[in-house]
C-alpha cells in the first residue's frame, strides 16, 4: 500500500503572497487533493528580523480568499518555526551524539577572509574543515560530510535526475554560534517530522536540496520525493517582480478576479491538459499531477487571466456573483442590495465584465439614482413634453396589480398607443429617467429588477429635471 501523501506550504512571512508563492501553494494542494492526501501549511518564521505578524495574517487571508484550505496548520496546530526550537536542539544533539555533527570556533573574519580568497580565485568557497577533529564542545554545530567522491542525486519529479558533486558542497552549518538553527536545518527536522512525502517548492530552493539530503541522511531518515516548481516571469522573461505590475495576490482580488479564475490561471501557468483552458476547481483536483508541470519557466499573462476570469464570471450562477460583488459595492461606498436582488441586477452584465469591479461599475445604475442625464438624450427628451408623459407613465404604473416586466410592457404599450408615439419613444425615455444613460439591458426587466418604489421615485425626479429651466 502506498504512503498517504503529505505535502506542505512553507512561505516566509517576509511579505504579502505573490503569485509564485500562491501557484506553489495551490500545486501543493492540489495534489494533496488528488491523492486524498494532507495539505500543511508551515509558517517559515526563524527570520525574526524579516517576518511579521501583519505578514503571516496577509498571507493565511489570500490563501483563504483563494480557496486553499490547510488540513494542518495555523491557528490550530503551532506549525510556526519559532514555536519548534525545542525540537531543532533535540535533532542538533543527536547529530552530534552520533558523530555526523561537530561544534567550530572559527572567527568569523576568518571565514571571511577564506570567502574572499575563494572568490578571487573564482572557486566555489568550502569551509576547511578546520575544526572537524578538535572535539570541541561549543560553538557553531556544522555537519559533517563524508567525503567520499560520490555525487549527491536529487531525484526531482519535474526535473528528472540531477546530479550535485559533492565538491561543490561543504560542512554546511546547522546551528549558528548564538544557538540559532539555519534556514536548511530547520526545513529537514520540520519535513522530517512533519512526516511530509513530497515537498513541491519554488525551484530557486534546488540549490538547498543536495545539503538537505545529506542533513537526512546524517540523521537516518529517508527523503522525501522533491518536485522543484518553475520560477513565474514576466513579458521580458526576467524573474516577475513588480516591476512587472502587480504581484501580491491581494492586488488581483482587490481588482476583482474571483478567485477560482485566479486558481485555474495559476493552475495552467506551467501546467496543461491538453488543449482545455478552463478548468472548474474539481476537474483541476481529478486532472492534476506534479510530473505534468512544465520544468521551464511560465510567463505571467495578464490579458489571458482576464479573459479567464470572464468566462469564469459568465459561469456563476447569480447568487454567487451577488456575494462576490457585495465587498465591492461596499467598498464603491453603496448599499448592497440583498443577494436575490443583487444577482438580477449583475447577471445581465456577465457576458461582459473581465472583473467584479467592471461588474459593479456597469451595474452601478441600479445601486445608486443618476446624479445627472445624458445631455444629448436630456435635450430632446427632458422636455415639457417629456415631463407630461413622466407624469403618466407615473400613474400608469402606481396602480399596476403586479410589478414584474410581464405586466409593465403592457401598460406602456398601451400608454405609447394612447399618445400616438411608438413604444421607443416610452421606453427611451424611461432608461434615461431611471438610469441617467441611454443604453441598459431591457428596459422593463430593469423596472421590475429596480422595484415598483424605486421606478417611480426616479421618474419623479426625472419629471422635476424636465420642468427645470435649462
Ligand atoms: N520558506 C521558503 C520560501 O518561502 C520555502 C522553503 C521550502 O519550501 O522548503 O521560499
Amino acid at each position: 500500500m502506498s504512503e498517504a501523501v503529505r505535502v506542505r506550504f512553507a512561505p516566509s512571512p517576509t511579505g504579502h503572497l505573490h503569485v509564485g508563492g500562491a501557484r506553489t501553494a495551490l500545486f501543493n494542494w492540489l495534489y494533496a487533493r488528488h491523492h486524498g492526501g494532507t495539505f500543511i501549511l508551515r509558517i517559515e518564521d526563524t527570520d525574526r528580523s524579516r517576518s511579521t505578524e501583519e505578514h503571516i495574517a496577509a498571507i493565511l487571508e489570500a490563501l483563504e480568499w483563494l480557496g486553499l484550505e490547510w488540513d494542518e496548520g495555523p491557528p490550530a496546530t503551532g506549525y510556526r518555526q519559532t514555536e519548534r526550537l525545542a525540537l531543532y536542539r533535540e535533532h542538533a544533539e543527536r547529530l552530534v551524539a552520533a558523530g555526523a555533527a561537530y561544534h567550530c570556533d572559527c572567527p568569523p573574519e576568518q571565514l571571511d577572509a577564506e570567502r574572499r580568497a575563494a572568490e578571487a580565485a573564482k572557486v566555489t568557497f568550502r569551509y576547511s574543515g578546520r575544526c572537524r577533529e578538535r572535539g570541541l564542545a561549543a560553538g557553531a554545530l556544522r555537519l559533517r560530510i563524508r567525503d567520499d567522491g560520490a555525487p549527491v542525486v536529487v531525484r526531482d519529479l519535474i526535473h528528472g535526475v540531477v546530479t550535485f558533486e559533492r565538491a561543490q558542497l561543504d560542512d554546511w552549518i546547522l546551528v549558528r554560534t548564538d544557538g540559532t538553527p539555519t534556514y536548511n536545518f530547520c526545513v529537514v527536522v520540520d519535513d522530517v517530522t512533519m512526516r511530509i512525502t513530497h515537498v513541491i517548492r519554488g525551484n530557486d530552493h534546488l540549490s538547498n536540496t543536495p545539503k538537505q539530503v545529506l542533513c537526512y541522511e546524517a540523521l537516518g531518515y529517508r527523503t522525501p520525493e522533491f518536485a522543484h516548481v518553475s520560477m513565474i516571469l514576466g513579458a521580458d522573461r526576467g524573474r516577475l517582480s513588480k516591476r512587472h505590475g502587480a504581484t501580491a495576490v491581494q492586488a488581483f482580488r482587490d481588482d476583482g478576479f474571483p478567485p477560482d479564475a485566479m486558481v485555474n490561471y495559476l493552475a495552467r501557468l506551467g501546467w496543461s491538459s491538453g488543449d482545455q483552458e478552463i478548468f472548474t476547481r474539481p476537474e483541476l483536483i481529478e486532472r492534476f499531477d506534479i510530473k505534468d508541470v512544465a520544468a521551464s519557466g511560465a510567463v505571467f499573462d495578464r490579458a489571458k487571466l482576464e479573459w479567464l476570469s470572464q468566462e469564469h464570471l459568465k459561469a456563476t450562477p447569480p447568487a454567487r456573483l451577488a456575494a462576490m460583488a457585495a465587498p465591492f459595492i461596499a467598498r464603491a461606498g453603496l448599499p448592497v442590495p440583498d443577494p436575490g436582488r443583487l444577482g438580477g441586477m449583475l447577471a445581465p452584465f456577465r457576458e461582459r465584465a473581465k472583473t467584479l469591479v467592471e461588474l459593479v461599475d456597469q451595474a452601478r445604475f441600479y445601486l445608486e439614482r443618476p446624479a445627472g442625464y445624458e445631455p444629448r438624450a436630456a435635450a430632446t427628451l427632458l422636455t415639457p413634453e417629456g415631463a407630461r408623459r413622466l407624469d403618466l407613465l407615473v400613474a400608469r404604473l402606481e396602480t399596476l396589480p403586479a410589478f414584474d416586466a410581464g405586466a409593465i410592457e403592457p401598460a406602456v404599450r398601451a400608454l405609447a398607443a394612447e399618445l400616438g408615439v411608438k413604444l421607443v419613444e416610452l421606453a427611451q425615455l424611461a432608461r434615461l429617467a431611471v438610469t441617467g444613460r441611454t443604453a441598459s439591458p431591457p428596459i422593463f426587466d430593469v423596472l421590475e429588477t429596480l422595484g415598483r418604489e424605486e421606478t417611480l421615485a426616479r421618474l419623479r425626479a426625472a419629471r422635476a429635471a424636465a420642468e427645470a429651466p435649462a
